[in-house]
């Protein structure tokens, strides 16, 4: 620690905290608390109660952080994450378009930091974006959020015409030492047979089928009980007319399982069990998994450290946060990257034919979406020069730079350029220290 400089002009850290935001914080903060909290004493984090009690204005940036954290509701921490999590992918996969992802100016442009209406986040124009939706976090919740309401959109116009939505869960089964790509091939395979196949057919039409959403997903199993590595799996959101009563769906769902249990033979994957290899939920749980947008990475930010999945399966962007939480974790990183490579260039959410226009949705590719403006009502905080985007790089502060706009308006964001001035050339921060800067410029003054 010998080697860490105090930023230019300032020469005591803890003075430097204490005055540089007097005006913003204005009560609670000593130069003393901050001198002892800036040394990096994370043992703070774990007792919020000595703070001071909510609602006096002395209740410690920790207190509110550390309440935050048990759920996620803070938009502003979710976004803090995602650009965590994006400079992993940056480890990881540095050639990547996703290793480079809000880095750079689009040509022509100056970087941009808006604000939404409400004051609740705050977004960068001007930016290259990757608009990748498997291993940009946040390129895919962007991208995630605009493909459910998509799905919001048609589900509700499907009911105004009196018909329905079912979600339909195909899996097939999967053990340790699986290939991914391998079974990948083998699962479209038997998919292609399945979508093709009389039986199947016939089954659809007594459905009053009108078209598919296909959702492609992949969870890991390596710490349930039974770790059965990859497990690629499909869900359909069917839109058809007739509900039927729950024998007719019973009867459904057993003659689709006959077909798909004999085309997942067929592709080298072996003998589905009935109640795992196949699913048709009613518009309940269909309405349910749009609402929660389950496929995407708002989800799994929003169920925060709880524990994931069934018996503890894991999503690749928690391979990436394991992976971020210790670096020794080198199976996480290894898994996250064979990931990439499999699933890059593959659809998401793929659309059967027309039912797009038949739900007068447009038709835009998730690079389109990434590019676009957040949000219509927007406002223009301020602009970034090119040396101070070079600090934000440095200290790894996109998120926080974000956070502190959304809360604190654009003043405090010059504060915070201000203290990380000098990060380009060398001048390096405590570890924690600048996220106690991002608590103090984020307390609301009201
Ligand atoms: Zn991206």
């Amino acid at each position: 620690m010998d080697s860490l400089r105090t930023p230019p002009g300032l020469d005591q850290t803890h003075h430097v905290s204490a005055s540089f935001l007097s005006d913003q914080v204005g009560t609670g903060i000593s130069a003393s608390t901050t001198e002892h909290r800036v040394a990096g004493d994370r043992g703070h984090r774990d007792a919020p109660a000595a703070r001071g009690a909510p609602g006096t204005g002395e209740a410690g940036p920790l207190g509110r952080y550390t309440r935050q954290r048990a759920t996620f509701p803070d938009t502003g921490l979710a976004q803090i994450s995602r650009y965590v999590l994006l400079g992993g992918v940056r480890q990881l996969l540095p050639d990547s378009r996703t290793g480079k992802c809000m880095r750079f100016r689009v040509p022509g442009q100056a970087i941009q930091v808006w604000r939404t209406q409400h004051k609740k986040s705050a977004f960068y124009a001007g930016l290259q974006v990757c608009g990748s939706v498997w291993v940009c976090p946040v390129c895919s919740a962007k991208i995630s959020e605009r493909r459910r309401l998509e799905l919001v959109q048609a589900m509700a116009a499907q009911k105004a015409a009196g018909g329905t939505v079912s979600l339909l869960t195909l899996t097939t089964p999967h053990q340790r030492g699986d290939d991914l790509a391998e079974l990948l091939e083998q699962q479209g395979k038997a998919l292609e047979g399945f979508l093709r196949d009389r039986a199947v057919k016939k089954v659809l039409d007594e459905m009053g089928y009108i078209g598919q959403v296909k959702a492609l997903e992949v969870t890991h199993g390596r710490n349930s009980n039974h770790n059965n590595g990859w497990h690629p799996h499909f869900h359909f959101l069917m839109f058809h007319q007739k509900v039927g009563d729950p024998a007719q769906r019973v009867d459904w769902t057993v003659r689709l399982y006959n077909r798909w249990a004999a085309y997942c033979v067929k592709a080298g994957l072996g003998m589905p069990i009935y109640i795992y290899g196949i699913k048709l939920d009613d518009g309940t749980q269909a309405a349910n998994y749009v609402a929660k947008g389950m496929w995407g990475l708002d989800h799994e930010m929003t169920k925060g450290h709880t524990k994931r999945g069934k018996e503890g399966s894991e999503t690749p962007f928690d391979f990436l946060r394991a992976y971020m939480a210790d670096h020794r974790d080198t199976q996480a990183a290894a898994l996250f990257v064979e990931f990439r490579n499999c699933f890059k260039g593959k659809q998401q959410l793929s659309w059967s034919r027309g039912l797009k226009a038949r739900f007068l949705i447009t038709d835009k590719s998730d690079d389109q979406i990434a590019e676009e403006h957040q949000n219509e009502l927007a406002v223009l905080l301020g602009m970034l020069t090119a040396d101070q985007w070079r600090d934000v790089l440095k200290v790894d502060g996109r998120g926080q730079l974000l956070d502190i706009a959304a809360k604190g308006g654009w003043d405090n964001v010059q504060k915070y350029l201000h203290f990380i001035d000098g990060a380009r050339d060398g001048v390096q921060f405590q570890p924690g220290m600048l996220d106690e800067v991002r608590q103090l410029l984020t307390r609301e003054t009201a």
